[in-house]
């Protein structure tokens, strides 16, 4: 019997606006318990909400970026339910006419496109947080009032590999967008997963949302796991009960929380105090004039204009900070091709051995240019270019000096490199004869020879001319 998997996913994104969704207090993360709160978000009775507009902003720049149809006249609803994180007892969201609608994100698994359907974008506004310790909880309101994005997909994922590309493409969207900043360590990016099990053909089984994943992989794990106990159950004759389930990391499992609510449980209404409003052709328009360029879009120009290899366009756009340093890479070398190698290869070892984040990489792209401009000019080698690449990345030396002083310049001279050719030869003269006699396996030792006696700063197009012609004398 052949069980087949439906997903759809709730993913949560935090947005990285300075000031929260109805008041001013700031969004930045941490600090201590209730300093980023005042009476609006602490929901004190009295008080109005004011909303910050780019809040809306960034939520038509994710709804255009997915292909959605913008709500030109959209409002907030009240979800009215009581736990101690929410200290107005309610939610203002969206229900009835969410910002964004029918959208879709392409993905690709196993070099197989597909489209994943977008139901809706809404804004909302986050909770709190509660803190427990043996003896009491406390509350904590600084996210109360954080501006979210929930992107809604229809039930269209099959497999774990298919979530996680979308997840990933999702993650890198909002991160060229500047929405929000992604950081699942912080909570800034969260995902629900909607998980049911159905024969082929047959309408949708009973699903279950799961819950408190905080990485992809924490995501792969829970589907795979979700799949397994769901198979198990109905395999036996039993039945899925429709709940909510939290994810336990540690222990690789999860277990239910709660039975899942409907909308109907959480008595929706337009909320009161929130005017609707009309988002103008003007507006929509001059977001949609400063939509940036996409990862995606990056990646196909890379390739097609500037023929970068697909898996080196794949690294390059990573993260826009590497996107940005290969692009004024290119543009002051003048060469693509070395820029992107430099930076898939030297550059990207050098993170990965100082455990450098993409976020964090700072290098002055000026210096790296010289260098490309060095190697390509025939003035220094390989081996020196990559001394001195670790060595702009490590203490941003500059470049000519550097060389200068380490004396890396590439021996040009003619003189130099005949005398060194001579004295090996006649060092070696059985090779010689041995070459002489036909055994071409010998050059790349006397090659070898050569650059050895040059200090490794031969020009070794130069030294190869060279040494064939005068073993050819
Ligand atoms: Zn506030």
């Amino acid at each position: 019997m052949k069980w087949e998997t439906v997903i759809g996913l709730e993913v949560h994104a935090e947005l990285s606006t300075k000031s929260k969704i109805f008041c001013a207090c700031s969004t930045s993360y941490g600090g201590q318990p209730n300093t980023h709160v005042c009476p609006v978000c602490a929901g004190m009775p009295g008080v109005l909400p004011k909303l910050n507009r780019s809040v809306v902003e960034y939520a038509i720049r994710l709804g255009l970026a997915l292909n959605c149809t913008i709500t030109r006249d959209c409002k907030f609803d009240r979800k009215n339910y009581f736990y101690p994180d929410l200290p107005k007892a309610y939610q203002v969201s969206q229900l009835y006419a969410p910002i964004c609608r029918d959208g879709h994100l392409e993905i690709e698994t196993e070099g197989k496109k597909k489209a994943i359907r977008i139901r809706e974008i809404h804004m909302e506004e986050d909770a709190g947080k509660l803190v427990h310790d043996a003896r009491a909880s406390y509350m904590d309101f600084n996210r109360c009032g954080v501006p979210l994005l929930e992107i809604v997909s229809q039930p269209d994922f099959q497999s774990g590999g298919e979530v996680l590309a979308y997840l990933e493409k999702l993650r890198e969207t909002l991160l060229y967008l500047e929405v929000c900043d992604c950081k699942m360590q912080e909570g800034s990016i969260r995902a629900d997963i909607n998980l049911s099990l159905r024969k082929e053909g047959e309408e949708l089984g009973v699903r279950t949302e799961t819950k408190n994943m905080n990485s992809f992989k924490a995501i792969a794990r829970a589907i795979e796991y979700e799949i397994e106990r769901q198979t198990d159950i109905l395999e036996d004759g039993g039945k899925i009960v429709q709940e909510t389930r939290r994810w336990d990391d540690d222990k690789g499992e999860s277990y239910g929380m709660r039975s899942k609510e409907n909308a109907q449980d959480y008595r929706y209404f337009p909320e009161p105090d929130l005017l609707p409003m009309h988002i103008d052709d003007a507006w929509l328009e001059s977001v949609k004039a400063n939509l940036p360029e996409l990862a995606w879009q990056k990646r196909e120009r890379y390739v097609c204009d500037l023929g970068i290899a697909e898996s080196s366009a794949v690294v390059l756009t990573v993260h826009k900070n590497i996107s940005a340093l290969f692009e004024t890479l290119s543009q002051k070398s003048g060469n693509s091709l070395e820029a992107a190698n430099l930076i898939t290869g030297e550059i990207m070892r050098l993170m990965n051995n100082s455990n450098i984040l993409p976020e964090d990489l700072s290098i002055d792209a000026e210096k790296l240019a010289v260098l490309i401009a060095l190697v390509t000019g025939g003035k220094i080698n390989r081996g020196a270019y990559k001394e001195t690449i670790e060595a702009v990345f490590t203490s941003n030396v500059d470049p000519e000096k550097y060389i200068a002083e380490k004396g890396l310049m590439m021996v040009n001279d003619d003189k130099v490199v005949v005398e060194a050719i001579q004295s090996v030869l006649s060092d070696n003269m059985d090779s010689v004869t041995e070459f002489r006699a036909g055994k071409e396996k010998v050059f790349g030792f006397l090659m070898g020879q050569v650059m050895k006696k040059l200090g490794g700063k031969g020009n070794p197009d130069m030294v190869k001319k060279t040494l064939t012609s005068m073993l050819e004398k």
